[in-house]
This record gives C-alpha cells, sequence and structure tokens, in this order.
C-alpha cells in the first residue's frame, strides 16, 4: 500500500459516522477503521488496536490483520515506523482511489513480454491452450512495482491469483520490502530484508528473499545467501517446514554485519580474485 493510491480529493468521514459501517460486512472491521480515523494524528499501534477491540467487544480481535486488509480496501492505511522508539504504528492517509490501483499494461508492452518471456506461466510452464496467461508485476505495484519490461511476467491465471493471495497475507511487511527494495544490488537487497524482517521478529520466507533478489544478471539468491555469510560474515540460518504437504522454507538472519564501505558488489568480487589468486598460487607450490 503506498500513497500514490489515495484519493487526495476526498474528504474523510467523521470517525463517528454511520456511512462507516455500511463500506464493511463487518462490525469489528468498521470498528478497526474508526479507530485509525480518530488516532490519525497519533497512530496507533497494534498492541493499542487489539487492546480497543477488547474493550468494545470484550474480545482482542484475533483476525488483525484481516480487519487491516480488508479497512485498506477503502483507506490507505500506512505501516510506519515510529520515530522515536521505532514502534510499528498504522496512518490512515486517506480515502483509497476508487479504480482498482495500478496503470494499464498497453497491450504494446503485453505483447512484448508475451514475446520475449515466453507465451507460458513463469512458474509451472503451463501454455495458453491450458490456461489463460495474465501478465503479472513481479513486484506488486502496491509495493513500489512499477509497469515495466522488467517488472512483468505472464503467469497463469491460478499462479497469479495464488501469488497475490500470498502478497496480501504479506501486507504489513511492505515497508519491509520497500526498504529492501531501494538498495542498489542484491545483496543489500537480501541483506535488509533480513534485517528488517528480524526487526519485526519474523523469518523471512525464501519466496521474498527470491523477489528482492531479482536482477538481470546477478539474481542467483542462494549464491547471494552464501555471499552474504561466508564472504561478508553474516549469522543466517533457514528453517524448513513441512504443513499440509507443502515446504516453507525460511530464512532467520542471527546476525549483520555493517555493509563494506566499497560496496557488497566490490567486496565479493575482490574475494573471488583474492580466492583465484590463493588458488592459482596454491597450485603452483605444490608442483
Ligand atoms: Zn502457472
Amino acid at each position: 500500500m503506498s500513497r500514490a493510491e489515495l484519493d487526495e480529493g476526498r474528504a474523510l468521514p467523521d470517525p463517528q459516522d454511520p456511512g462507516i459501517d455500511d463500506l464493511f460486512g463487518n462490525r469489528e472491521t468498521a470498528e478497526a477503521a474508526r479507530f485509525l480515523l480518530e488516532r490519525r494524528d497519533n497512530p496507533p499501534t497494534m498492541a493499542e488496536w487489539l487492546a480497543r477491540s477488547q474493550q468494545a467487544f470484550g474480545k482482542a480481535n484475533v483476525h488483525s490483520q484481516r480487519r487491516l486488509r480488508e479497512v485498506r480496501s477503502h483507506f490507505v492505511v500506512l505501516s510506519i515506523r515510529r520515530t522515536g522508539d521505532g514502534e510499528w504504528v498504522y496512518q490512515l492517509l486517506g480515502w483509497k482511489k476508487a479504480a482498482a490501483s495500478g496503470v494499464k499494461i498497453s497491450p504494446r508492452l503485453q505483447a512484448e513480454v508475451f514475446s520475449q518471456k515466453g507465451r507460458f506461466c513463469q512458474m509451472c510452464g503451463i501454455g495458453p491452450d491450458q490456461a489463460r496467461l495474465q501478465i503479472d508485476h513481479i513486484v506488486p505495484e502496491s509495493w513500489g512495482g512499477k509497469t515495466e519490461f522488467a517488472n512483468l511476467e505472464p503467469l497463469c491465471e491460478e499462479h497469479n491469483h495464488g501469488k497475490q493471495a500470498f502478497f496480501a497475507s504479506l501486507d504489513e511487511v511492505g515497508p519491509a520490502i520497500g526498504r529492501a527494495l531501494a538498495r542498489p544490488n542484491p545483496w543489500e537487497r537480501i541483506g535488509e530484508l533480513l534485517i528488517a524482517f528480524a526487526e519485526m521478529g519474523r523469518p523471512t520466507p525464501v519466496e521474498l528473499i527470491e523477489l528482492v533478489a531479482q536482477d538481470t544478471h546477478k539474481g542467483d539468491p542462494k549464491k547471494r545467501l552464501r555471499e552474504l555469510r561466508f564472504v561478508l560474515g553474516w549469522n543466517i540460518t533457514s528453517h524448513r517446514k513441512k504443513t499440509d504437504g507443502v515446504t516453507d522454507v525460511t530464512y532467520e538472519l542471527l546476525e549483520a554485519k555493517p555493509w563494506p564501505p566499497e560496496g557488497a558488489p566490490t567486496a565479493v568480487a575482490d574475494y573471488e580474485r583474492d580466492r583465484k589468486r590463493r588458488k592459482a598460487s596454491e597450485g603452483h607450490d605444490l608442483s
């Protein structure tokens, strides 16, 4: 979710406006929207929101992330870090633009994506004779992904929807992704993502590491992770968990190191060069 989705001209309702109930099919969501409207100038933390539901409904809201998603179908709500204590807070900025977000993908750009990336789903390889193919934003628009060739790929309808659902479930980590994507190279993008997740106290899903590693020439996320660990000295551990036959892979950051002043790409290139030189001279000693 970003400021770009904001409907700037539309005045916000009073928090007590009964029209808010009509926006949402659910009283708890309406209450959440009211709370965020009331607290626009002093955005609440998730803990404060839970305390409020406890007060209003006699129970803490167990679906707080879903409620947030529902509020976000009508309002732009940013998750931001509060200056001072660094707590995550939820700031309601205004109405969301009525038209679904996003720039239309021109027929010409669609044709270019299909002709150069292949007329098949990039996740399962299915072709147009077996499924409806759609053009997908690799980095979602709501996280700052652009409607341009490099950020578009064909997906089948099923994988496109699956991916959208996966990202919707990660709405609250949008700022972490944004922070990672702002970095100029895959090492720093992966590293910043790991740091942002560690700060939130949660493991980093491998899918997001693959997403931020995207880079035309240096996209191999596993290799980048190895270099973060063995060249740059980071302590990262991985976890595999199997649920319903699906293996979830996550990475956990145990210790980060400051970025080398010469930049991660140069540090890795220097290491590789030294390693080759060492290898060559060892070979020489043996002969
Ligand atoms: Zn597919």
